[in-house]
C-alpha cells in the first residue's frame, strides 16, 4: 500500500483527559506530514494547568483501577487488542503519513507494539510473586504494587510502537499512565487513546498531553507523578534523566545510537548485502537500531558491491520513506558534504533522489554509502539519523572491535560471518547491548527485553521484559508468622 491521500481537513490533536478530548490551553503548533511537506494536524502545548488536571483526574482513577484484580484488568487490554488488530490498517496509515514511514515499516511497528501488549497479557499468569516457608511457621512473599500515576515521553520516529512498550505493562500492574507523543508526530494518539475508551479503559486511567520541552518538564516536576520512562536522543535523555533523579523518581531513559556492523570476508553476499543495506536504509535510517557504520574487515568488495546493488535498487516514496523534517534533510546533506570535504568518497549519492511525482514537496534523501573517512570523523562517531551507511576498512576484527568499543553510544552491534569463532568473538566484545549475527537490526522479541547500555541509556534495567516490570512497580516483602510456639529455630 502506498500513500496517495492527505486529510481533507487538518487533524486536530487535543489533550485526553477524563476519558474526554479537551484542547490544551497553550501556544498552537501544526505537524506536517514528511509525505507532502503539508500541513496535516494542528495542536497546542499543555500549561501547567492543563497538566495538573490531567493528573488529578489520573489520580482518582488509578486508585480504583491499582486495586481492580489483575485479571479483571487484564480483561480490558484484552479487548484493546483485538480493536488494534482490527483498526491496524488506518492505525499504520496514520503512523506512515505522520512519520514518513513505509505503510508496511508503519504496520509493522504496531504488530512489535502489540507482541509487548501480548507480553503484558500474559503476567496474569505468570508473574504470580511468590511465596515460600522460609523458616518454620514463617513465610516471605512478594507482592507487586502499582506506584500510582505514571509518565511516558516518546519519539517521533516510532509514534505507535514505542509507547506500546510501556504503556501496556504500566496499565497492567496498576498504574495510570500519561503519554506525552512527540510533537511531530502526535497523531497517532488519538487512535490509541480511542481504542484504550473503546476498550473499556475507565476514564482518567489513560492520558495524553500534547507538547514539547515544556511539557515534559512539568511532567518530571510534577510531585504525584512517580515514574517517567523516555525515549528519545542522548542529549535530552540524559536531560530528562539528571532532572527526574533530581527529584528522587525513578526514570529510564532510552536514548540515540551509532550503530555498528562488523562485516567478514566469509559471510554470505547475499545474506549480507540485503541485511546490511535494509538496516541503513529501513525508514530512511530513523530508528535507534539502524546500522550505520560498516567495519568491513579484510578483503570484503564483494560484500560491499552487494550492498550498493540493493541500496541502489530501492525505491524513494515506496520502499523508502521520507525524513521527519526539510531541517533534517538539511543537516543530512550538510552532514554528506562535510564528510566529502574531509576526503569521503561517496559510493551511493543520496543526495537529490528522484521521488514520485506526488511527493516532490516532501522530505527526501536516498541511500547514501560512504567511505574513505577516519574512525575519529563526524560521520563515523556521530548519531547522524538518516540514511547514511559510513564504510570502514580494517585489517582485522580487532581494530573493528576497538572502533565499536571506543563509541560513547552502545545500543546494537552485528557481525556477518559463517564462523562461530568470530560471531562469538563479537558477541563477547562489543560494547553494545543489543548484538545480532548476520542479522542487520538485531531487535529483541518478546519476552527478551529492549535496551541499550553507555550513552544509548540512562538508568537501570530494560524498558521491556522482566526488568521492567520492577520498573512500573514496587515489590512489597511481606513475612508473617501465625504460630505462637516456640521452635529451636533462630529465625522462629
Ligand atoms: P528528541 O530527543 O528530540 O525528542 C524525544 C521526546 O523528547 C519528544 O517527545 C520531545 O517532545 C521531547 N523533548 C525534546 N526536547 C526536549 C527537552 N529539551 N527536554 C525535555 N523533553 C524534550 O528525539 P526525536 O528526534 O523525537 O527522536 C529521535 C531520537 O530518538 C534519535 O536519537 C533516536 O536514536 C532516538 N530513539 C531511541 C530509541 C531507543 O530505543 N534507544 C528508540 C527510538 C528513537
Amino acid at each position: 500500500m502506498t500513500l496517495t491521500e492527505l486529510p481533507d481537513q487538518p487533524h486536530k490533536i487535543d489533550n485526553f483527559i477524563a476519558g474526554s478530548w479537551v484542547k490544551p490551553k497553550g501556544l498552537e503548533f501544526t505537524i506536517e506530514s514528511p509525505y507532502f511537506g503539508k500541513v496535516i494536524g494542528v495542536s497546542h502545548e499543555s500549561t501547567l494547568e492543563d497538566i495538573n488536571n490531567a493528573v488529578k483526574s489520573a489520580k482518582s482513577a488509578q486508585a480504583l483501577w491499582g486495586k481492580t484484580p489483575l485479571k479483571e484488568r487484564t480483561q480490558v487490554l484484552f479487548k484493546f487488542r483485538s480493536i488494534l488488530l482490527s483498526e491496524a490498517d488506518e492505525i499504520s496509515k496514520i503512523v506512515a503519513l505522520e512519520s514518513g514511514k513505509t505503510f508496511t515499516e508503519a504496520k509493522a511497528g504496531l504488530m512489535k507494539g502489540i507482541e509487548v501488549l501480548e507480553y503484558a497479557l500474559s503476567l496474569q499468569n505468570s508473574d504470580q510473586g511468590g511465596k515460600m516457608e522460609v523458616s518454620r511457621g514463617v513465610t516471605c512473599e512478594y507482592i507487586r504494587e502499582p506506584l500510582g500515576v505514571v509518565a511516558s515521553v516518546t519519539p517521533f520516529n516510532f509514534p505507535a510502537m514505542v509507547v506500546m512498550w510501556t504503556l501496556p505493562i504500566a496499565l497492567v500492574l496498576g498504574n495510570a499512565y500519561m503519554w506525552k507523543p512527540s510533537e511531530k508526530t502526535p497523531l497517532t494518539s488519538k487512535f490509541i487513546a480511542n481504542a484504550l475508551n473503546k476498550a473499556g479503559l475507565p476514564s482518567g486511567v489513560f492520558s495524553v498531553l500534547q507538547g514539547g520541552q515544556e511539557t515534559v518538564e512539568f511532567i518530571i516536576d510534577h510531585t504525584d507523578i512517580k515514574a517517567i520512562g523516555f525515549v528519545g536522543s542522548s542529549r535530552v535523555a540524559k536531560a530528562v534523566y539528571k532532572r527526574a533523579s533530581n527529584h528522587g523518581k525513578r526514570a529510564l531513559a532510552l536514548g540515540g545510537a551509532k550503530n555498528h556492523i562488523v562485516l567478514l570476508p566469509d559471510a554470505d553476499v547475499e545474506l549480507a548485502g540485503q541485511g546490511i543495506s535494509d538496516s541503513f536504509t529501513g525508514c530512511a535510517g530513523q530508528r535507534c537500531m539502524a546500522a550505520s557504520v560498516l567495519l568491513a574487515v579484510g578483503d570484503v568488495d564483494r560484500h560491499i558491491q552487494q550492498i550498493k546493488h540493493v541500496a541502489e535498487a530501492t525505491k524513494i516514496g515506496d520502499g523508502m520513506g521520507a525524513i521527519i523534517t526539510k531541517q533534517q534533510v538539511d543537516f543530512l546533506n550538510a552532514a554528506i558534504d562535510r564528510a566529502i570535504y574531509e576526503g569521503a568518497q561517496i559510493l551511493v549519492d543520496g543526495r537529490n533522489p528522484k521521488v514520485p511525482e506526488i511527493f516532490k514537496e516532501g522530505y527526501w534523501i536516498g541511500p547514501t554509502i560512504l567511505t574513505g573517512l577516519k574512525p575519529e570523523s563526524e560521520a563515523v562517531k556521530n548519531e547522524l539519523f538518516g540514511p547514511i551507511l559510513t564504510i570502514v576498512p580494517c585489517k582485522t576484527i580487532t581494530e573493528a572491535l576497538e572502533i565499536e568499543n571506543s563509541n560513547p553510544y552502545g545500543n546494537a552491534c552485528s557481525v556477518f560471518t559463517n564462523s562461530g569463532h568470530f560471531a562469538q568473538k563479537v558477541i563477547s566484545n562489543a560494547k553494545s547491548a543489543m548484538v545480532g549475527v548476520n542479522i542487520g537490526v538485531p531487535v529483541p522479541r518478546e519476552p527478551f527485553s529492549f535496551g541499550g547500555m553507555n550513552e544509548s541509556k540512562f538508568g537501570h534495567g530494560d524498558i521491556t521484559g522482566p526488568a521492567s516490570l520492577n520498573f512500573w512497580s514496587d515489590l512489597k516483602k511481606v513475612t508473617c508468622k501465625w504460630q505462637k510456639q516456640k521452635d529451636d529455630n533462630w529465625m522462629s
